[in-house]
């Protein structure tokens, strides 16, 4: 008769079993505490947009100020519940000016500042969330973040994204900001419509800053493996979307050179639609990339 491999045995050794212990101690505790949850218990909540400022692209059907405004005061809800302290950056339809923003963030050195923003773009068919970061103690919050709203979503993966936006440039404190999907897609746009879907974003969001792991469930969408719009990374994972490589972006504007480098660094308003997925994207709020 055969032992269960996994039998207690005299003969185990017992530093051995003290190191095995020790490493699934460890590897419990990364787990269950791990660096990814928010490190404070304030929150600053921003909603994206509010006022004059709608967000989206112009003559956009869905709105975007009133469902960034009403996840936020759901997430806030859901945060509460769970003994975060919450400041808001604003808290109905009013404009905020992005350095009056960054100013309440700064103003809460402990904080973690989590911006909620919905996406459009001119091509219907775009859809998927995508999640921003520019410092590099966000990363492991914005992959947790955007793990978790990912798993809650119908939506495509577009990616982990470091970029510099204003509100995530200025910020002295750890930052965030999630596309909750695109309002421009009909699809999208009927979730973002639906409260209890909002509810539940919220609640993903939620979840993502008191750092519990989500599964890592859908690949990168296709067109967002590496992007010339995101800043170099210094994590790397399956959905962190990579900075083209210099290479690459110096051969293309090579080729298509000759006209000085003028306009490179301002997205053009033109493309329509079709030709790259990504780079079609274009926010009308003024982000401050
Ligand atoms: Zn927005």
């Amino acid at each position: 008769m055969t032992r269960p491999i996994f039998a207690p045995s005299k003969k185990n050794h017992p530093p051995l079993r003290r190191l095995a212990n020790f490493v699934l101690l460890s590897l419990a505790l990364a787990f269950s505490t791990g660096e990814v949850r928010a490190q404070s218990r304030t929150i600053v909540v921003d909603a994206g947009h509010g006022g004059h400022d709608r967000g989206g692209v112009p003559r956009q059907r869905v709105g975007e100020k009133g469902l960034t405004l009403d996840v936020s005061q759901r997430l806030r809800r859901v945060l509460e519940a769970g003994g975060y302290r919450v400041i808001m950056t604003r808290n109905s339809d009013v404009f905020v000016s992005l350095g009056q923003r960054v100013a309440i963030a700064n103003s809460h050195p402990g904080a973690t500042f989590v911006s909620v923003h919905f996406n459009s773009a001119p091509r219907v068919g775009a859809n998927g969330i995508e999640t921003y970061y520019y410092r590099r103690d966000s990363a492991s919050l914005a992959a947790n973040i955007h793990r978790n709203v990912v798993a809650g979503a119908p939506s495509e993966n577009r990616g982990i994204r470091r970029r510099g936006y204003y509100v995530l440039r200025r910020t002295r404190i750890p930052g965030v900001l999630v596309e909750c999907g695109f309002l421009t897609n009909p699809m999208e746009a009927r979730y973002a419509l639906n409260p209890s879907y909002r509810q539940k974003l919220a609640e993903e969001i939620a979840r993502g800053i008191r750092g519990v792991r989500a599964p890592m469930g859908r690949p990168l969408a296709r067109g967002s493996a590496s992007s010339s719009e995101v800043l170099p990374q210094p994590f790397s994972g399956p959905d962190f979307v990579r900075a083209t490589p210099r290479s690459r972006r110096s051969a293309r504007s090579s080729k298509s050179k000759k006209k000085k480098k003028s306009s490179s660094s301002k997205r053009k308003r033109s493309s329509s639609g079709k030709k790259k997925k990504s780079s079609s994207v274009q926010r009308v709020q003024i982000l401050g990339a």
